[in-house]
């Protein structure tokens, strides 16, 4: 009778999930949603991947912010020799010349009149579309 039982109670992994932080099988008699391990405790420490898998996305996002963070600073030094070889106007081929991208930028800013700021570090670039003029500017 109890062997019976515990035969139904046997777990099967036809349907194929996996635990989306370890790859451990997850049992198909396993709710539906379950997406990661059981939390449970194991001769006292604790297997909880969901907020394993959860801490591990947060250093990454935190790995991105410190990756960007360094690309504005490494942009703003370049920003901060330019402005010291050809002053505050300058035109593509400058910012060219110095590898400096717009597109990564702290912040871009359209005001009403159509001009653009690209905001950095230290320095921001004004950008004005029609006269394709740059204008370096330091934050206050
Ligand atoms: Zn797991």
């Amino acid at each position: 009778m109890l062997k019976n039982k515990n035969q139904q109670d046997k777990p099967t992994y036809l349907l194929n999930r996996a635990c989306e932080y370890c790859g451990e099988p997850i049992a198909d008699q396993a709710h539906s949603s379950r997406t990661h391990c059981k939390y449970q405790i194991n001769d006292g420490t604790i297997k909880d991947c969901k907020t394993a898998k959860a801490r591990e996305n947060d250093s990454e996002e935190r790995k991105y912010f410190e990756k960007r963070k360094s690309e504005i600073k490494v942009i703003d030094k370049q920003i901060a020799l330019m402005f010291e070889k050809k002053g505050e106007n300058v035109n593509l081929q400058d910012l060219e010349a110095y590898d400096i991208h717009l597109d990564k930028s702290s912040e871009l800013s359209c005001d009403k009149n159509g001009q653009f700021t690209c905001k950095y570090y230290l320095y921001s670039i004004h950008f004005n579309p029609h006269s394709l003029t740059y204008k370096i500017i330091k934050n206050d």
